[in-house]
């Protein structure tokens, strides 16, 4: 399967049950309502994509070490 946009995206929260199932939460669903709230695997495009290593004030990223 070809990598999600999903996989590298600031709106991505993954989700797990106790069972093992991974699934990729939109968070942008809740503000949005075009965009699912668990979108269809693999997602190649995306208006809605933020990149994970752009800082949304494009400063680097304070956590970093
Ligand atoms: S905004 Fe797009 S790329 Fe990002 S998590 Fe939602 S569906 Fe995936």
């Amino acid at each position: 399967m070809p990598k999600s946009l999903c996989e590298n995206c600031r709106q991505m929260r993954e989700v797990t049950t106790p069972k093992g199932s991974r699934f990729l939460l939109c968070q942008l669903s809740i503000t949005n309502p075009e965009y699912p709230k668990y979108p269809r695997q693999p997602v190649t495009d995306c208006d809605g994509y933020l990149p994970i290593e752009k800082p949304l004030d494009g400063r680097p990223d304070s956590n970093a070490s």
